[in-house]
């Protein structure tokens, strides 16, 4: 068997088959959102695009990736002559291989033919849609800024077009049932997409949701709703042949996103613009989260490097045993010893016993994976795994 040294040394020197390019541009700022985005700055998208070029020099070869994924913001904000413009740069240092899983985030109401047209040109095989609600009330407690309408309509021409469609959809937002839940599903189910992600509203600090939380404007759901609209979710997912794979996602068979497996099977990639982290193995680098700030730093040269979390190889198993068990697949000890170089048991053997006593986990020995009632609760139990 391969020495942990070895095996460590291997994973550092990976070249990356996976890219991230974040594109920081929104229309407007919805409540609940708190990602690095400028909303409503147009003007800032020449320079974006300059500097963007310039960080890709970071790859001094032409990189083959498996999977190459635009995310924001919102891509699609960028309108079809922004995304041609984007790949025509991306393209100098960036090569997706044939088979390659290209997706791009867009909002509903840029899906227009052109852009559509567009996308496919670009080499673009998969689209995550923002649509979050297909019911008015939702859409508008939710302060997006489209309608149930463009949902369906851009869904269609993405589908007609030959693209996977990931749907996002959000529970618990204000004012929202469990009926309300209920019929978003069956509305995404209808839709005829490939690909469900759903997350539960989060009231993030600093966002205008949370400050009207305060102020007692808005009330979060009861957290026996949330778990209630999530097990739905799950049900009415499942039923309708979806596979439930990760936590929040939902694939039919064949349409799993690649591009995230990659980041669950804790694979190097590569990542570039404002707040993009990338991952080398060991240590993961978050460029600067500012838009303006990365754009200066990188236009004059300089460090634009935000964070730096360099893990030992202790951490980086820890980590790799809780992506992996936000997997419904769950981790196979071989399989996590080969790759982390580290025995499951000696790092987190009694917390997989508690979870089992507790019907939070299943453990046959070879396999262990978290139960519904597990995954229900699973961010509070990584505590018990990570140091
Ligand atoms: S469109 Fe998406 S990224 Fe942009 S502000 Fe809304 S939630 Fe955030």
């Amino acid at each position: 068997m391969m020495s942990r040294l070895r095996i460590v040394e291997c994973e550092m020197n990976a070249v990356p088959r996976h890219a991230y390019v974040h594109v920081p541009f929104c229309r407007h700022r919805c409540g609940y959102c708190d990602f690095t985005l400028v909303a409503g700055r147009d003007d800032l998208i020449d320079r974006y695009f300059t500097a963007f070029g310039r960080e890709l020099e970071r790859v001094e070869r032409m990189l083959e990736v498996d999977t190459l994924y635009l995310g924001g913001g919102t891509p699609s904000h960028l309108g079809p002559t922004g995304l041609r413009r984007i790949f025509g740069i991306l393209h100098d240092r960036l090569r997706p291989a044939a088979d390659a899983e290209v997706t791009v985030e867009a909002n509903p109401l840029d899906v227009t033919p052109e852009f559509v047209a567009a996308a496919r040109d670009c080499g673009v095989t998969r689209v995550s849609l923002g649509g979050q609600s297909l019911d008015a009330a939702t859409l508008r407690a939710l302060d997006r800024d489209h309608s149930p309408d463009d949902v369906r309509r851009a869904t269609a021409r993405l589908l007609d077009a030959g693209l996977v469609v990931s749907l996002d959809l959000m529970t618990a937002a204000p004012g929202q049932s469990l009926a309300g839940v209920e019929a978003d599903l069956a509305a995404a189910v209808g839709l005829g997409v490939q690909h469900v992600s759903v997350y539960c509203l989060t009231w993030e600090k600093g966002t205008a949701f949370e400050s009207a939380r305060l102020r007692g404007a808005l009330q979060p759901a009861e957290e026996s709703i949330e778990r209630a609209m999530f097990e739905t979710a799950i049900d009415r997912l499942e039923a309708a042949g979806f596979e439930h794979y990760e936590v929040s996602n939902f694939a039919r068979a064949g349409c799993r996103c690649r591009h995230n497996e990659a980041y669950w099977d804790c694979r190097p990639w590569e990542a570039f613009g404002p707040g993009a982290a990338r991952f080398d193995g060991r240590a993961r680098i978050t460029n600067h989260r500012s838009t303006t700030t990365w754009m200066t730093k990188v236009l004059a040269g300089d460090d634009f490097a935000g964070d730096v979390d360099r893990m030992t190889d202790e951490q980086a198993a820890r980590e790799r045993i809780v992506v992996g068990l936000r997997r419904r697949d769950g981790l196979d000890r071989a399989a996590f010893r080969a790759a982390s170089g580290f025995d499951l048991d000696s790092l987190a053997g009694p917390a997989i016993a508690r979870w089992g006593a507790a019907g939070l986990a299943t453990d046959d020995g070879r396999r262990v994976r978290l139960t519904r009632a597990g995954l229900l609760v699973s961010d509070a139990l990584w505590a018990d795994v990570l140091r």
